[in-house]
């Protein structure tokens, strides 16, 4: 299974950045997602879905599933594939963790995911606003399953983790991005052991919050790199990994290296399902929040199992 021939080839096309027929999307035209666009402005809340120009927002938001993005519209880092504005944030909104709750309400979710920008600048990374929305959650919506996706807190990952596994989310996510060796060029302010450490940590702290990581298919990667990130996942007990294809935001930003088809995800999944991760995603438009709740179900069904085949 672990042999580079299980792997199709990635196919490399002399456009690079054309797109090719598998990845176009439709125009988000929808009543539900004109709604679920309204609501957000309504709240005044900022979404990954729009900042990340995410492909896949027409499908979601006609389903009312948006990620919200904590913590303002602007990022201290400058990572080389994200459409976030760069600069010196704005101060926390201090009624975003209610808004959020009523969001979480409005739009009756039975899972909710909720990302931030990086916020090198606060002395606790933006975690006690984690903190906050999570517990605004609990409060409002008991019902509701709630997944973090989180920076990776440089400098103060510890306490960090420490203050959000203790309030308690479903699933905690923090995604690797890339292979180890093109993190100088497209993750530069992060360092790839610092953030699979932060994953060891929750589990460290809460074995029984699901652990998440993705990486992004098409900036060069190679495919015993891949392989390779995904051992260092399954060493570190991540329970979840998504793999989805890179596009380019605009010309600014990285450029697609490669167009992984969509048999080449499948494979890659059927890897990462061998080496033992409890869920897995794999598809040129699989994004960390794509499906999160259909696969947070399944995940949590495929713990119980595993559970009952260990004590049976
Ligand atoms: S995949 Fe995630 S980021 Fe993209 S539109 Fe859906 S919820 Fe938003």
């Amino acid at each position: 299974m672990n042999s580079p021939a299980a792997v199709p080839a990635i196919t490399a096309r002399p456009d690079r950045q054309r797109k090719p027929d598998w990845i176009r999307v439709k125009a988000p035209t929808s009543k539900g997602y004109g709604e679920t666009r309204k609501l957000m402005r309504d709240l005044g809340l900022n979404t990954v879905c729009e900042e990340a120009a995410c492909p896949n927002i027409g499908e979601c938001w006609t389903k009312k599933h948006a990620t919200v993005m904590i913590l303002g519209d602007v990022c201290t880092r400058a990572c080389a594939f994200c459409n976030v504005k760069t600069g010196m944030p704005r101060v926390v909104d201090r009624d975003e963790p209610e808004h959020v709750a009523q969001a979480a309400a409005s739009l009756g979710l039975e899972h909710i995911v909720i990302t931030s920008v990086d916020r090198d600048d606060l002395p606790d990374g933006g975690a006690g606003q984690f903190v906050k929305v999570i517990e605004a959650l609990r409060r409002t919506t008991p019902g509701t399953t709630i997944e973090i996706l989180t920076p990776d807190f440089r400098n103060k990952m510890r306490p960090a983790v420490e203050a959000i596994v203790a309030a308690g989310p479903d699933v905690y996510n923090h995604n690797l991005e890339t292979v180890p060796r093109l993190y100088p060029t497209i993750r530069p302010g992060a360092r790839y052991y610092a953030s699979l450490r932060l994953l060891e940590e929750v589990k460290r702290h809460d074995p029984r919050i699901f652990t998440k990581s993705g990486i992004m298919l098409g900036l060069g990667e190679e495919r015993l790199e891949v392989h390779q990130v995904m051992d260092d996942m399954r060493c570190a007990d991540i329970d979840f990994l998504t793999m989805g294809q890179y596009l380019q935001p605009t010309p600014r930003h990285a450029k697609v290296q490669d167009f992984v088809t969509p048999e080449a995800f499948g494979a890659f999944g059927a890897i990462a399902r061998a080496k033992g991760f409890l869920q897995v995603a794999s598809s040129p438009l699989t994004r960390s929040s794509y499906h999160a709740g259909d696969d947070f179900r399944a995940m949590r069904t495929a713990r119980e199992e595993k559970l009952a085949r260990a004590g049976a």
